[in-house]
């Protein structure tokens, strides 16, 4: 099939690259001339593992192509997959419909034949109505369906989840474009679900999947504050709840809070959208509330740690907002850095892949470090703050060494605390009765 792909991004690259893989012509369209010329010399514009591979493979033998041109793009496609961001918009936190906007008015020109579009950016409901409307505005002739066609791929696993699909949501009201988008996904049929639902279920489905999920999170970390009082331990508590099938081990890791270009918008989103059809939804709003909370609590927790400290020097490990990414957006550890930036914190940072990401938001207010030990030299204390496997293999008897005080907060509960405590070091995890007292005198 012929495919044309509008937005190159962490959701539209993957999704192009894995098209291309099974099969299809894909065409990228993206208005950021940069990425494009990047793309076009063989240059990927962002990490995700196994992308980079699938992608100069379909490059070469031309099923993938990028260009800035809309018409080149869009004329001979037989599905256009919008994919552009739908980031807040700055003052009234719903999503910000431009790029869609833009997209839809741009692309209906350039329709010929009958063309199928799939709305994969996640959208208010009642979009689809509106695309629809637009292209017809702009474009009163035009032969197409528009039908949605939600993402659920996790960043840091895009192109697992491409090919491994738990479900695939098909919002379509129109039977002719839901047969074209069934053979689009033929390849998947044998291994995962396929639901056809109406297009407005199908746009709801995405946002009240996202908001679930971040509520679960917000959960696990609330948890784990009562666990922090009561001497509970969160991982054992998490196990013993996720043993359940009704409540599933997925998404009970306690932590700075949920972050990403999703959750946060994702969850604003859907409670303004409520808000807009009169729906009180207090879950949402509580987990909204209590995750920017969080961050700031994270915060204090390791200036706390610092209080006594003369110029206090604080090593961050982890930028992104999980691992398996570069992306910042978002990300909790930035939240955290910047509160740290604003009490004046002298900090030097690591993380695997985020870095020149981190810079964009950062810049110089802190040090960046090559690796996980020259980001412990001479610092007095070490925040863990993404939870990426290569810092569980860190050397705690070397950094020790290396660390002028040896306080650990760790807030992903990646570190052995046992390991950390035998090292000299004091540690304090997420959701584990912790002697604050003691934390302090001993810094002292
Ligand atoms: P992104 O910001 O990484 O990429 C969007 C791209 O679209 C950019 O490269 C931008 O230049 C391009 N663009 C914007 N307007 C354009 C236009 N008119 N014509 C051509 N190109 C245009 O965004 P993303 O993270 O890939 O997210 C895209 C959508 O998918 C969002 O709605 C998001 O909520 C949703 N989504 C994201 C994820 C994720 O993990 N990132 C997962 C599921 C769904």
């Amino acid at each position: 099939m012929k495919i044309g792909i509008i937005g190159t991004g962490y959701v539209g690259l993957p999704t192009g690259v894995g098209l291309a893989e099974l099969g299809n012509n894909v065409i990228c369209i993206d208005s950021n001339k940069e990425k494009i010329e990047s793309l076009n010399s063989g240059k990927i514009t962002l990490y995700e593992d196994g992308l980079e591979e699938l992608f100069i493979k379909n490059q070469k033998n031309g099923r993938l192509k990028f260009t800035t041109s809309m018409k080149e793009g869009v004329e001979s496609a037989d599905v256009i997959i919008i994919a552009v961001g739908t980031p807040p918009h700055p003052v009234t936190k719903e999503a910000d419909m431009q790029y869609i906007y833009a997209a839809a008015t741009e692309l209906a020109k350039h329709l010929r034949g009958y063309t199928v579009i799939a709305t994969k950016s996640t959208v208010p409901v009642g979009t689809g109505d509106e695309i629809e409307q637009l292209i017809k505005e702009n474009n009163p002739t035009a032969d197409f369906d528009v039908i949605s066609l939600p993402e659920f791929l996790r960043e840091g696993f895009a192109v697992r989840d491409f090919f491994n699909p738990d479900r695939i949501i098909i919002g379509a009201d129109s039977p002719k474009a839901l047969e074209i988008i069934k053979k689009l996904y033929k390849p998947f049929e044998s291994k995962t679900n396929i639901l056809c639902v109406k297009r407005r279920s199908s746009e709801t489905i995405k946002y009240a999947s996202n908001a679930f999920l971040a509520i679960k999170i917000h959960y696990i970390n609330e948890m784990a504050d009562f666990c922090e009082k009561t001497g509970a331990d969160i991982t054992e508590v998490a196990r013993g709840m996720g043993l359940d099938n009704r409540i599933g081990s997925k998404f009970l890791n306690p932590g700075p809070g949920y972050g990403g270009s999703c959750f946060p918008k994702d969850t604003m989103a859907m409670a303004k959208m409520a808000e807009k059809y009169n729906v009180e939804m207090t879950l949402i709003n509580a987990a909204i509330e209590g995750n920017q909370n969080r961050k700031k609590e994270m915060a204090k927790r390791i200036l706390t740690a610092t209080e006594d400290i003369k110029n206090p020097k604080i090593a961050v490990l982890g930028l992104a907002f999980k691992d398996g990414t570069d992306d910042c957006r978002k990300s909790p550890a930035m939240d955290i850095v910047c509160n740290l930036i604003q009490s004046g914190a002298d900090i030097t940072a690591y993380d695997p892949k985020a870095m020149a990401n981190a810079y964009e938001l950062v810049g110089d207010k802190i040090k960046y470090a090559d690796n996980m030990y020259d980001c412990l030299k001479n610092a007095d204390i070490l925040t863990i703050l993404t939870e990426w496997s290569e810092f569980k293999t860190l050397d705690l008897k070397k950094a020790s060494k290396l660390m002028r005080h040896k306080v650990i907060i760790d807030c992903r509960n990646l570190i052995d605390k046992k390991s950390a405590l035998k090292n000299g070091f004091i540690y304090r995890g997420i959701g584990k009765k912790i002697p604050k007292k003691i934390l302090k005198e001993k810094i002292k």
